[in-house]
């Protein structure tokens, strides 16, 4: 991950241990994720077995770690880190 913004030298790491707080969106995440699925398999095959539901989420999830894991990094950043026009001008002409 970029220390800050090549184009207007936004700092993405404003504090050590910043992005501990991404954990909370990525358990988000992971509900919606898990949700979604276990209403759709029980929406559209109603004689999908309880193992079987909670096979196809294990798989799920850990294949979907990597984007969840980048997403909830992302949103946490954009909560917290914001665009400074004044600063991304100040830049631009610099260069
Ligand atoms: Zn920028």
């Amino acid at each position: 991950m970029r220390g800050e913004c090549p184009k207007c030298k936004v700092n993405y790491i404003p504090e050590p241990g910043f992005y501990f707080g991404a954990m909370y969106v990525s358990y988000a995440l992971g509900v919606v994720v898990f949700v979604t699925i276990w209403a759709g398999a029980n929406w559209f095959f109603t004689d999908v077995s309880v193992w079987t539901q909670i096979i196809i989420l294990t798989i799920l999830i850990i294949l979907l770690s990597p984007l969840i894991f980048a997403l909830s990094k992302i949103i946490y950043a954009n909560i917290f880190i914001h665009f400074d026009k004044n600063t991304s001008n100040r830049v631009e002409k610099d260069d």
